[in-house]
């Protein structure tokens, strides 16, 4: 059985410092921390991370890759 995202929480050695760059403005994510669980879920999803994002993206939610493109096209 998978370890839950708490207790996975308890054993990971770089949360604090994990969660001192996170930038995630969704605050009810169980994954906030676990950065390795967070790439996980995203990219099953065609998504990348709340912290490739500029905060203004960051905070609308679309972690689409569109969007991601959307943002730096214009940067890089
Ligand atoms: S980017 Fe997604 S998975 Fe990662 S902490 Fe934010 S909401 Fe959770």
């Amino acid at each position: 059985m998978r370890m839950s995202y708490s207790e996975m929480k308890k054993k990971c050695p770089n949360l604090q410092e994990n969660l001192s760059s996170c930038n995630c403005s969704y605050t009810s994510c169980d994954k906030t921390g676990l950065c390795c669980q967070c790439v996980h879920y995203h990219r099953q999803s065609n998504e990348i991370p709340a912290c490739f994002f500029p905060d203004h993206a960051e905070k609308t939610w679309d972690r689409s890759f569109r969007n991601f493109i959307n943002v730096w096209k214009d940067k890089v």
